[in-house]
């Protein structure tokens, strides 16, 4: 008979169907047409009803199945009880036929830490610019990012009524990355993306070093990563403090997963355990392939701007 699934596959097989539901809220929230907008820090750190109805469903759904790990979400929320109708209890079947690589078999839940953004991309969202927003599960072991969610509510919003609305890509590094087809940006070009609503000298000195063929500009730690991995952007550059761990977590394992490359702008990794500090206040710098000849070319007084 089958031996019941490993942990790190029914994590994962329910934060897909978590996700789904999380990118159905940022649907409804945004169909309603009552945002709720709130300044965190200020202007361009906001949080919107969207923002907090996901989290809530995400966090309750995954620690209502596994109570023992560890979940750190972006927003801080009152500790309501959550309304059973944000609950999810499904999962991906299809994630649960895959067999869980070796060295990940025996993890178990204490040894967990989820990171979730449940709206990467809000000011983009207020802005009506929707297929940059994504929801991001990261799901960590050890302090790396093992195994992540990216689903992104709107994708295809602008291809017509027949296209499918949305989609959930996911990855585990030893299995691969899965919902979205890989694709390598074109040779011998640089194609930067970075940000599009936090921008400042030094991204934009940091880009320049770079000999940029073309430079896009969009929201989204989780929607820059898919443009790197369907080909559409050679590197991610972000010279700068404010991505957070939630940010990177989800897309890092994917990107890992077919072998792309993300650091901090020193070419330090990440780190995810659960007491680590929540800042990645050296910026980002991720691609697919390449990677050494884009960290070759930060500048020197970029990276003197930028303390770890
Ligand atoms: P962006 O590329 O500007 O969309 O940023 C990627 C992620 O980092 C998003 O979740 C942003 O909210 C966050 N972020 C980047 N810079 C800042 C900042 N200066 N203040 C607050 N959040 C930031
Ligand atoms: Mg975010
Ligand atoms: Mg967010």
């Amino acid at each position: 008979s089958m031996a019941s699934p490993a942990l790190l596959m029914r994590v994962v097989a329910s934060a897909y169907s978590v996700a789904e539901k999380a990118a159905t809220i940022v649907r409804n929230v945004m169909a309603a047409g009552d945002l709720g907008i709130v300044e965190k820090t200020g202007a361009n750190d906001l949080q919107t009803k969207a923002d907090r109805l996901v989290q809530m469903s995400i966090c309750a759904s995954l620690a209502r199945k596994f109570p023992k790990v560890t979940i750190i979400g972006e927003e801080e929320l009152p500790t309501d009880e959550v309304t059973e109708e944000l609950i999810e209890d499904g999962h991906c079947e299809e994630i649960l036929k895959k067999t869980c690589p070796a060295q990940y078999t025996g993890i178990k839940e204490e040894e967990l830490v989820i990171w979730v953004d449940p709206l990467d991309g809000t000011k983009e969202y207020t802005e009506g610019l929707l297929d940059h927003v994504t929801v991001l599960i990261g799901i960590a072991y050890g302090g790396k990012a093992i195994a992540g969610v990216i689903n992104q509510p709107y994708y295809n919003y602008e291809a017509g009524t027949d296209a499918v609305l949305g989609r959930t890509i996911w990855g585990v590094l030893g299995i691969g990355a899965f919902g979205f087809q890989l694709t390598e940006a074109p040779a011998g070009k640089h194609i930067i993306i970075t940000t599009r609503s936090h921008s400042s000298t030094l991204v934009n000195d940091c880009i320049s070093a770079l000999n940029p063929d073309s430079i896009i500009r969009v929201g989204g730690a989780g929607n820059k990563i898919i443009q790197l991995i369907e080909g559409k952007a050679s590197a991610y550059v972000f010279a700068s403090p404010g991505c957070k761990k939630w940010d990177t977590c989800a897309p890092e394992a994917i990107l890992h997963a077919v072998g792309g490359k993300i650091t901090d702008i020193h070419g330090n990794s990440f780190q995810y355990n659960k007491e680590v500090k929540h800042m990645n206040s050296a910026g980002v710098l991720a691609t697919l392939r390449n990677y050494d000849y884009y960290a070759s070319r930060i500048p020197n007084t970029v990276k003197q701007s930028l303390v770890p």
